[in-house]
């Protein structure tokens, strides 16, 4: 518990990156009273602020970009907080423990933070630099994306993971023509279940989403801007507007080329400390262990962001901090609320509790009669309930599970 009351005194603790992770840093070292300085470099324009919206309903038009914010712009005024914005950490020398930036500027530290977060995963195909073609990842992009819609432009979607399928249910109520293409035989297919994927497709094609699975995209087409995306087989689709979500990639040349161990992510303990004593690292960008999971992964992830954040201010601090939960992930989509708690991969028996026809369900994931995962559909009852029941590793019976005048937190 991050709980000290002890005033803690050290000089200085900098930040790489200024996303979500970095922004729970900041704040867990005022909670734990650190009294020293702390830098925040990132490199866009903005304060700390919230990517899940941008999806959702920033991307939709409901929110201004102030609300996004983790903290308000006040809160980094307090003395002996300084947030460079507009700057880029270009290198981390370990030997005079400094950060450069490409302002030219060095700045030491007694901890160094790295939360340097991810990027999208790029199409690298022919004409894919044309006008038109967006990823999303920050305030920025979708700004752009937004100055883009308006009367009932044909929008083509590259991808139906989290971020592809959001934007195609924002895009579709916003009565453009959304069409998704998708190289696997099914949405989501990374995270969820067969069960759930055709339920969501039907949910999208009802809304006038077309969708194209087991599609391979060649290129695209256009003259100066985007025109018509090239299917492998020459089908072309029409289109205004592309955007890309195929997944992101960790942010991790700056802890390779400091000589960090890396692999698909910054390698930290559960401590979220990396190979150096005075350098921890946070969020999206970090392979770390998972006591509870017994496995090592990367999760991308608000609450692993969080959490991690707030586990390394606490061991910074003199805390003896230990990170292992059960992971959860949430997604919007149309009128539908998906709220995934634990990992299903791996995964040898699926029970569905409530009814997919009513639209609030859950898909329950066991293996070896354990429950691992649940992805709960308008059901946040489930979805709470199950998290204690996925960390206890609970054997439950199938019957048990899939009756759902039985409450989950009554089956501990
Ligand atoms: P994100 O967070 O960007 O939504 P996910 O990994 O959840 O990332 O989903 C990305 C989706 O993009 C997956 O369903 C994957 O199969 C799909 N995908 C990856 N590469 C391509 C591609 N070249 N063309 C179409 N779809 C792709």
């Amino acid at each position: 518990m991050l709980t000290a009351r002890r005033i803690v005194r050290m000089n200085n603790v900098v930040i790489v990156g200024a996303g979500h992770a970095a922004g729970q840093v900041v704040a867990s070292l005022r909670q734990n009273n650190f009294n020293g300085r702390i830098t925040l470099l990132g490199e866009e324009s903005w304060y700390p602020y919230q990517r899940p919206p941008l999806s959702k309903r920033y991307l939709a038009g409901d929110m201004q970009a102030e609300r996004l914010y983790f903290k308000p712009q006040v809160f980094y005024d307090q003395p002996n907080i300084d947030v460079r914005l507009n700057t880029r950490a270009m290198a981390i020398e370990r030997a005079t423990r400094s950060v450069h930036t490409d302002d030219g500027h060095a700045f030491s530290y007694d901890y160094l933070v790295i939360a340097t977060g991810s990027r999208p995963r790029q199409l690298a195909l022919p004409g894919a630099d044309l006008h038109g073609i967006y990823y999303l990842r920050s305030i920025d992009d979708v700004d752009r994306i937004r100055a883009e819609i308006k009367g009932n432009r044909r929008v083509v979607i590259v991808g139906a993971g989290y971020i592809g399928l959001e934007v195609a249910a924002v895009l579709a109520q916003l009565d453009q023509q959304v069409t998704v293409v998708e190289s696997a035989d099914r949405v989501m297919s990374r995270v969820v279940s067969p069960e759930l994927s055709k339920f969501y497709q039907d949910v999208h094609a009802e809304n006038g989403v077309q969708l194209k699975l087991s599609a391979a995209i060649s290129g695209f087409d256009g003259d100066n801007r985007i025109a018509s995306v090239i299917l492998a087989d020459g089908e072309k689709i029409p289109a205004d507007i592309v955007v890309i979500g195929i997944g992101i990639v960790p942010n991790t040349e700056l802890a390779t080329d400091a000589g960090l161990d890396v692999t698909n992510g910054v390698v930290v303990d559960d401590h979220c400390r990396t190979g150096d004593p005075h350098i921890y690292a946070v969020g999206d960008c970090t392979w770390h262990p998972n006591r509870l999971l017994g496995i090592e992964l990367r999760l991308e992830s608000v609450h692993n962001a969080l959490e991690q954040a707030k586990t390394a201010a606490g061991n910074i601090c003199g805390e003896d901090l230990s990170y292992a939960q059960v992971p959860w992930f949430w997604s919007d989509q149309f009128d539908l609320k998906l709220q995934i708690a634990g990992l299903s991969q791996g995964y040898d028996e699926v029970v569905i509790r409530g009814r997919m026809d009513e639209r609030s369900f859950a898909c329950l994931y066991l293996r070896n009669g354990q429950l691992i995962a649940v992805d709960a559909v308008n059901s946040p009852k489930d979805f709470v309930q199950s998290k204690p029941l996925i960390a206890s590793r609970a054997k439950i019976d199938h019957a048990l599970l899939s009756n759902s005048d039985i409450a989950l937190k009554d089956m501990a």
